[in-house]
């Protein structure tokens, strides 16, 4: 565990300033990473908030790169956090920095930063007939933030690209007002802020915190839990901006009306402007869109190949992208191009959206099955890893293929706790990123669901 966060450290090191590492990370230390929960030990309460604001997506990045899969992150002041020795190679580098002496620029306002991605813009956001009216309400609300289309509401299934546009009009607006104050945050990421806010006593800066913004951007919404404070939080500040006229924009997986733990009149609110929504790309979408792909990374690869590919994803986008770097990395690791290896047989792209859903009790006993255990196995509270595991692979396909609710996942796998459903998926989805017998496993199970 030390080599791993050892090795972390020296990439975080590569990407931040200097004193930003010695200020920020000197004192850490990793304590555990138990199924992916990974805690990471630090000197005291300020760094817990600092450490989560400035650097989670940094620390996620740098521990999956060592190979150690991220479901959520968390610090704890620890006693027993050492000084972790710096990595050798980095102490040559940076030999004059001394810990604390030169401290870096703490913000006096711990909630400046906008949670926004530069990585998704509008140029890099291909217009499809899947898309082209959300991309003309998000133009439009570009340029004129907080007019036309307040509240903003895009919905669509998993993987169709609501994150990404959402952010990109975060990004876009910036570009043309750059004072312009914008915070994007996952509805689950919210709760959690509220709560920490609440139990340290600083609710009141939670809610100036919200009330000043220009732009609120509020993603996967149908994770809206009926606790009445938080949500009636929410619901004020909606109305407070919404008042003054500021730019509020919330995704989601289906319609407010189809989730059952939101308020009526609040669902009704996030629709006054109308419902956006992202669909399925057909064909020549989905070539675009691979097109633009290759072009922006300036990769060679023959038309066949794409329409091949385009032919074979008929889930989503997140799967098109996601087979076609497989195809790009095995033809790089091969050494023949995406088109031999297709015609070598050496491709086999199954993502179909089936016509014929299969029912939950199905992947559960598939499942099940393909593991040697029983379905009632799967919905024991049994922690034994090969059973836990099963179940994690349950949820999994429980969400990607019939799109049901974690709480719904919750229930059929005898869980108690929709979190503990969200770890779960999550683990499996950054497993299947480098586990190749972890994807080949799922397609297994998937033909012996629908074949
Ligand atoms: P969602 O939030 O709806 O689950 P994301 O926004 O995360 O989906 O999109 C999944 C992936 O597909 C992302 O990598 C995103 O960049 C990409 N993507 C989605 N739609 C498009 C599009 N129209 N053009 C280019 N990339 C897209
Ligand atoms: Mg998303």
């Amino acid at each position: 565990m030390y080599d791993v966060w050892k090795n972390a450290l020296a990439e975080i090191e590569q990407q931040i300033s200097a004193a930003n590492f010695s200020t920020w990370f000197q004192d850490t230390s990793l304590l555990s990473t138990d199924d992916g929960h990974i805690v990471i030990g630090v000197k005291n309460s300020f760094f817990v908030k600092q450490l989560h604001n400035r650097y989670l997506d940094t620390i996620k990045s740098a521990l999956e790169h060592n190979n150690i899969g991220v479901s959520d992150v968390t610090f704890e002041v620890s006693s027993n956090t050492k000084v972790t020795p710096r990595p050798r190679e980095i102490t040559h580098t940076t030999p004059s920095i001394k810990p604390y002496i030169r401290k870096a620029k703490t913000s006096l306002d711990p909630y400046h930063s906008t949670g926004l991605n530069q990585k998704y813009t509008l140029d890099n956001f291909i217009v499809g007939s899947n898309n082209d009216l959300a991309v003309s309400a998000a133009r439009n609300i570009i340029s004129s933030p907080g007019d036309r289309y307040n509240p903003f509401f895009l919905y669509g299934g998993p993987g169709l690209g609501k994150t990404h546009l959402v952010q990109a009009i975060g990004n876009e607006i910036l570009k043309t007002r750059p004072d312009f104050k914008i915070f994007y945050t996952p509805i689950s990421h919210f709760y959690s802020d509220f709560i920490d806010a609440i139990q340290s006593g600083k609710g009141k800066e939670f809610n100036l915190k919200f009330r000043k913004l220009d732009c609120l951007i509020v993603d996967d919404f149908q994770f809206i839990v009926n606790k009445e404070k938080s949500q009636e939080e929410f619901f004020n500040i909606f109305n407070d901006l919404y008042q003054l006229n500021k730019q509020i924009i919330v995704t989601s997986d289906r319609l407010p009306s189809q989730i059952k733990t939101v308020d009526e009149r609040l669902a009704s609110r996030l629709t006054w402007a109308g419902a956006f929504d992202l669909q399925l790309p057909k064909f020549e979408d989905k070539c675009a869109i691979l097109r633009a792909k290759a072009e922006l990374s300036d990769i060679d690869i023959e038309p066949e190949a794409i329409e091949y590919i385009a032919e074979n994803v008929n889930t989503n986008i997140r799967d098109l992208e996601g087979e076609f770097s497989t195809i790009l990395l095995m033809s790089e690791v091969r050494g023949v191009t995406p088109l031999e290896l297709i015609k070598n047989g050496a491709v086999n792209i199954n993502k179909q959206s089936r016509l014929r859903p299969a029912s939950a009790k199905q992947i559960v006993d598939k499942v099940a099955k393909y593991f040697n255990l029983s379905p009632k196995d799967i919905r024991s509270r049994s922690r034994v890893s090969n059973i836990k595991n099963a179940r994690q692979v349950a949820m999994f396909l429980l969400s990607k293929e019939l799109n049901l609710s974690t709480t719904k996942i919750a229930t059929e796998v005898g869980l108690q706790n929709h979190t503990t459903v969200m770890h779960g998926i999550r683990k499996i989805d950054s497993d299947l990123k480098k586990d190749f017998s972890l994807r080949d496993q799922i397609e297994e199970i998937k033909e012996n669901i629908y074949g």
